[in-house]
């Protein structure tokens, strides 16, 4: 078996991480609170198994928003870099942006695709949903 390992890091360098695993279920979310919190048209998020991801340094860097459900976000406190949701105190996700390898997955749905920024272009590859994933598909 062929071990795959992928590595990210936030914009200034000083937190690395290493996942010994591959990611999967990559989505893009288009609401005005992932606009936010990814500052920029939409959020790159895929999913990764806690127990094949690990810190590699700069852990003392991070820092915490903690939102509703339990779910969170660990941003670099120097560069502010996203990089990784939490659930429960447990990695949940990884940003896309802050990997440094291709993760050999491509971005399979976007959500609330109607509350996309006005400037932003509609997205041509993956399912596109107006809403939550339970909603229908929206035709391109
Ligand atoms: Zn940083
Ligand atoms: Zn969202």
């Amino acid at each position: 078996m062929v071990m795959i390992m992928l590595t990210g890091e936030c914009f200034c360098g000083a937190i690395t991480y290493q996942i010994d695993g591959k990611v999967r279920d990559a989505r893009s979310c288009h609401c005005s609170r992932c606009r936010k919190v990814f500052s920029a048209q939409a959020s790159a998020y895929a999913l990764v198994d806690k127990n094949e991801f690990t810190w590699l340094t700069g852990q003392e860097k991070l820092t915490s928003y903690m939102g509703e459900h339990g779910f969170g976000f660990q941003f670099c406190t120097h560069c502010g870099s996203t990089l990784c949701g939490v659930y429960r105190g447990d990695i949940h996700g990884i940003t896309l942006g802050c990997l440094n390898e291709d993760p050999e997955i491509e971005i399979g749905y976007h959500l609330y695709v109607g509350s996309r920024a006005t400037w932003e272009a509609l997205p041509v590859s993956g399912k596109l949903y107006e809403e939550g994933q339970t909603e229908n598909e929206v035709a391109k």
